[in-house]
């Protein structure tokens, strides 16, 4: 599934995170918190996490071909996709090849804790990776680590607040000082700041006045599939036979996503 993800200032969206669901013939759509931590137990999740960057880059060209504007495709990252960080580095870049889609159109996204238990080990491949123009997010950012050492010696890019500090932001004035501080400092570093889990007009408008860049929420929508993202936000008709279209210029603009890399 997707969910868009949308600019503050103009409420663009200029991308989407990808939110694996299972299929199961008998108990439906289920959702990632019943078998992520199974997956990753068992080490499934490299075999499903390969499959969900395949299918995210996959998707991109599909929206490409049938001439929808190019947007972002977030991914997210468990820990043991990244113990051999040489072979994640090959995936991805073999994926986005094969996929022939722009690797800036790629951003992965990670915890704190990943990024930091991982810091030493990673941060040759994670500088490779954002050399190939792939983006890097840290997602739920605030619940982990105290440590910020590794947002100076990696390539991130943008920051995703965690969705606790969002539900009462407009009411206890805390979460807001939170996330205050969290985009002064990512403005300061140069990051972007993404806002998880904004599901009304008021927590959107308390977002606009701390200077937040990029918000997710059900205010917007709740992860959707392919097909119905594409009709409701890329401006896009279910497929048909028709020729592809040539790639509209739209006011989702690559460019806009993200800034100038310092690292
Ligand atoms: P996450 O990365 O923090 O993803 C955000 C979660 O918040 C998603 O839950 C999303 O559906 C939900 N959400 C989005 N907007 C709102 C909102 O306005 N209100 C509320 N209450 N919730 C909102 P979901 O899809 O159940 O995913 C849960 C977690 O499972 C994700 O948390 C992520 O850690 C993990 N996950 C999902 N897909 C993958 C995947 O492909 N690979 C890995 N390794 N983990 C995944
Ligand atoms: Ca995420
Ligand atoms: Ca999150």
């Amino acid at each position: 599934m997707y969910q868009p993800q949308t600019r503050v200032s103009d409420s663009a969206v200029i991308g989407a995170e990808a939110l694996l669901r299972w299929r199961h013939p008998e108990r439906g759509l289920v959702g990632p918190v019943e078998f992520i931590q199974v997956a990753e137990d068992s080490g499934l999740i490299e075999p499903i996490g390969q499959w969900v960057l395949k299918e995210a880059c996959a998707q991109l060209r599909r929206w490409q071909e049938r001439g929808c504007p190019p947007i972002c495709v977030a991914v997210n990252i468990s820990a043991r996709q990244l113990l051999d960080p040489e072979a994640f580095l090959e995936y991805v870049t073999r994926t986005y090849t094969e996929c022939a889609v722009d690797p800036r159109q790629i951003e992965l996204e990670m915890t704190e804790s990943l990024l930091l238990d991982h810091v030493e080990a990673n941060a040759m491949m994670l500088r490779r990776l954002g050399q190939s123009g792939v983006r890097i997010a840290v997602d739920d950012f605030g619940t982990g680590y105290s440590s910020l050492s590794y947002i100076k010696r990696l390539p991130i890019d943008s920051i995703k607040t965690d969705r606790s500090f969002i539900r009462d932001i407009e009411t206890d004035r805390d979460d807001a000082e939170i996330i205050r501080a969290i985009i002064a400092m990512a403005h300061g570093l140069q990051l972007r700041v993404t806002a998880e889990g904004v599901e009304t007009t008021r927590q959107l408008g308390a977002l606009k006045e701390l200077g937040c860049d990029e918000y997710q929420g059900y205010l917007v929508s709740e992860p959707i599939d392919a097909e119905r993202f594409a009709e409701r936000f890329l401006n896009n008709s279910p497929v048909s036979d028709t020729p592809a279209k040539k790639p509209a210029t739209s006011k989702v603009r690559l460019a806009s996503v993200g800034g100038t890399r310092t690292k």
